[in-house]
């Protein structure tokens, strides 16, 4: 299979440009869609040029992740609360389902063990997914302009065409923070949602970031399995001296897996910032999960969070492969 060449590629970024500022968006499922496409690429495809193909529940589940997120009501002012409308008109049946199900389910992780409801949840919005944003984001003015994915006759699965898979892990980050950024300017945007945004300075944090709860709650469990010491130097740690850190970076997959946090001193965390830690942590990263695999998909899962070792490990693959092909500088502590 023939890689996208320099040309091809630019091509790419030129088109995914046009979509986000010429094409209709009447709800944000446009911009949840290039999202979970582009995070898909990186946890199931490969630099081959090849093609892939993706079932409907699979990008129904990043969906699911997304908005679960952001259907949190939102309290101002002690008058009243609010949930951001993701629509022109009334909210969009995809939220709604999920504001319904967050009223008996506290977590994502509570969800996802009641099998029944969530495989129920799963394929309705995979249907919805479907027929409304996978009709919809290749269709500019009226023309189909079909360059990054073809659908099935028999509707099961979606084929991202072939140097796609290439162009979305290579381009992943410009692409969610491009999304990123339509996503909130269109909710700002939205008239109906008016009445909270001047009371919500970040948008950005409350729409995408994790809690500091769910975080403390992280904190809590790694503190256990790290024996209260730091990842990265191994010194013991101080109670409140200490923060979670993403392995791979938040700036480069922002999603958070299970298996991709690891707790640092305030010190280590604050160097590491935003970079990929130097081999040797990775290593150390890898032989923890293998480890403790069972502890972290118990205790962390619970509280939310999408924990699959395989997947966090193919992440770190092209993160790592990625940042030795763009000279990115890694994070160690003789640095
Ligand atoms: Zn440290």
């Amino acid at each position: 299979m023939d890689l996208p060449n320099a040309q091809q590629q630019l091509k790419f970024l030129k088109n995914i440009q046009l979509i986000l500022q010429s094409g209709s968006f009447s709800s944000t499922y446009k911009f949840a869609l290039l999202i979970s496409l582009s995070r898909l690429a990186i946890e199931k495809g490969e630099d081959s040029g090849g093609s892939l193909s993706l079932e409907y529940t699979d990008i129904a589940e990043k969906f699911v992740e997304l908005y679960w997120k952001q259907v949190v009501p939102y309290v101002f002012n002690d008058e009243g609360q609010l949930i951001l409308n993701q629509n022109n008109g009334k909210q969009a049946t995809i939220v709604n389902r999920i504001i319904e199900l967050r009223q008996n389910y506290s977590s994502l992780g509570l969800l996802r063990r009641d099998s029944a409801v969530w495989l129920r949840l799963l394929k309705d919005v995979a249907e919805r997914v479907k027929n409304m944003p996978v009709r919809k984001l290749q269709n500019l003015n009226g023309q189909n302009f079909e360059f990054l994915y073809h659908l099935e006759h028999c509707g099961k699965q979606l084929i991202l065409l072939p140097q796609v898979i290439y162009c979305l892990r290579q381009f992943s980050e410009i692409i969610e923070e491009l999304c990123q950024k339509r996503w909130i300017d269109y909710i700002r945007k939205n008239s109906s949602n008016a009445p909270i945004l001047n009371q919500l300075p970040n948008l950005e944090q409350f729409m995408f970031e994790p809690s500091r709860n769910q975080l403390n709650a992280v904190a809590n469990v790694l503190v256990e399995l790290q024996d209260c010491k730091c990842f990265y130097c191994n010194k013991s740690m101080r109670k409140g001296n200490y923060a979670v850190d993403h392995f791979i970076p938040w700036s480069m997959y922002p999603s958070d897996t299970g298996h991709n946090f690891v707790l640092a001193d305030s010190s280590c965390n604050s160097k590491k910032s935003n970079l990929l830690a130097s081999d040797e942590f990775l290593h150390k990263w890898h032989e923890r999960n293998e480890e403790q695999d069972l502890i972290i998909v118990d205790r962390i899962s619970v509280l939310g969070f999408l924990t699959d070792k395989d997947r966090s490990h193919k992440i770190a693959d092209w993160a790592y492969k990625k940042a030795n092909q763009d000279n990115y500088i890694l994070w160690g502590l003789t640095i």
